[in-house]
């Protein structure tokens, strides 16, 4: 499932990535022409005029025939940039006669002659490319109004040194955009793979939940089933005879519901709907509260249980989180705890508040002392212990984390374990 839509991304990131690349090339070879064509189209211009406005000043002296005249334009002809540009100009008088060609042949010349024709009817200038034998040519046909007669200077340009070029910028830009692609295809197989890691992971995680929940709820469910079972069996017993098993599927449905009220708690805090009611209370109460109530247990199992608590301790935060979170820590430490002592401290440590719950009960071995805090996570050990659910550290971490505590264990296996929240 995950191979396909990894796959799925990365061709649609793929396809974005290649259509905008062939944008940006096609943009830059069409602008790059663009501001080709304007620039000679602009020094094509002026070169007419440059021609025409020599020609009026040498007209005296018979400019034709004056070398300086060809000279001049031949040294001066169009220069691009530094470059010069290989042109060619033909005169016409107002009579559409030539009356004088440079630098390129007569046939071709007689090529361009309509152009020049259609600039002197229409009175206007053109600039096209027209193809003429195996060449492009560029053709500036520029008109002159003159007072004495109007005439048409015509510049034209062979592209074929031109059309190389942007051939050869084709070529690179198609070679550049191929090995780009490649390139980018890959990129993107690696980026969505990155991307999809996450969801990946939590959907791994979401399954696992799902299948270790359906598990929990399932052993109460079959206690109760069996217990009940004998009970219905047993036509004739009473109630009372049949006391220790209705007892037993009693305590079951205890568990199953500790287990559905811990599920909903994780589901609300996965789906971010878990609100936190913020208000300031004093956790001294509240942990005063929860040992006066835990302490008859704990004593019921002949564990000393021993409070250190400082007065008066404010915290802001959500008060019906904070008391399950201390609820987890001790009913945890008397649950795992046969003999010896349960010690709850609270008391401030450099600005902090802390509240330290200790034991010396089984202890956590360092195998399992990294994963306590996983759903439905037991050691070994305690892992057929009644009442636990594999939930409640997962839960405890849960709410410190949302109020931005931190919550860390120390244990020795077999010595006692320490939880420490710091506040
Ligand atoms: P459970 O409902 O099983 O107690 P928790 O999430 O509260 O689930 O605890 C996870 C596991 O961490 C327990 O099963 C137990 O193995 C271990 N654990 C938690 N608290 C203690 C403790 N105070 N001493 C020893 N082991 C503990």
């Amino acid at each position: 499932m995950f191979k396909r839509l990894h796959l799925k991304l990365t061709a649609y990131m793929g396809l974005i990535l290649i259509f905008f690349m062939f944008f940006i090339a096609t943009g830059i070879y069409n602008f790059t022409r663009m501001i080709f064509d304007d620039g000679t189209k602009e020094i094509m211009k002026s070169e007419a005029v440059r021609i025409h406005a020599y020609r009026n000043a040498s007209m005296t002296t018979s400019i034709f025939e004056d070398r300086s005249f060809y000279q001049s334009l031949n040294t001066n002809v169009i220069l691009m940039g530094k470059e010069r540009l290989d042109a060619c100009y033909v005169i016409y008088n107002e009579n559409a006669d030539r009356v004088h060609i440079e630098g390129g042949s007569t046939w071709v010349a007689d090529n361009l002659k309509t152009l020049a024709d259609l600039s002197l009817e229409e009175k206007s200038d053109s600039y096209v490319k027209k193809k003429i034998g195996n060449f492009n040519y560029r053709i500036y046909t520029k008109y002159f109004n003159d007072t004495e007669e109007s005439s048409v200077v015509q510049v034209y340009v062979s592209t074929i040194n031109e059309d190389i070029l942007w051939s050869f910028l084709r070529t690179v830009l198609f070679i550049f955009g191929l090995t780009g692609m490649v390139a980018l295809l890959c990129i993107s197989y690696i980026l969505t793979g990155q991307a999809i890691k996450p969801v990946k992971k939590t959907w791994v995680k979401q399954k696992q939940f799902v299948a270790d929940a359906s598990h929990e709820l399932r052993t109460p469910l079959t206690v109760i089933q069996t217990n009940l079972d004998v009970v219905l069996s047993d036509d004739e017993g009473t109630v009372e005879e049949n006391d220790v098993w209705l007892d037993n599927a009693y305590s079951e449905t205890r568990v199953m519901a500790k287990l559905i009220d811990h599920l909903l708690i994780l589901a609300k805090a996965d789906a971010n709907n878990e609100k936190l009611d913020m208000m300031e209370f004093s956790i001294s109460e509240i942990v005063e509260n929860v040992c006066g109530s835990m302490i008859v247990i704990a004593n019921n199992k002949n564990i000393d249980f021993q409070m250190n608590i400082e007065e008066d301790l404010i915290i802001k935060a959500d008060y019906d989180k904070i008391r399950r979170l201390i609820v987890i820590l001790i009913d945890n430490a008397i649950k795992y705890t046969e003999k010896g002592s349960i010690k709850v401290s609270l008391f401030t440590e450099k600005n902090k508040k802390i509240l330290i719950v200790e034991d010396t009960g089984i202890g956590i071995s360092e195998k399992d002392i990294n994963r306590i805090f996983d759903r439905f996570y037991r050691a070994d050990k305690a892992r057929h212990r009644e009442g636990g659910t594999g939930l409640g550290l997962s839960i405890a971490k849960w709410i410190a984390e949302s109020h931005r505590y931190i919550l860390t264990v120390e244990s020795t296996i077999n010595v006692g374990t320490k939880f420490t929240l710091k506040m």
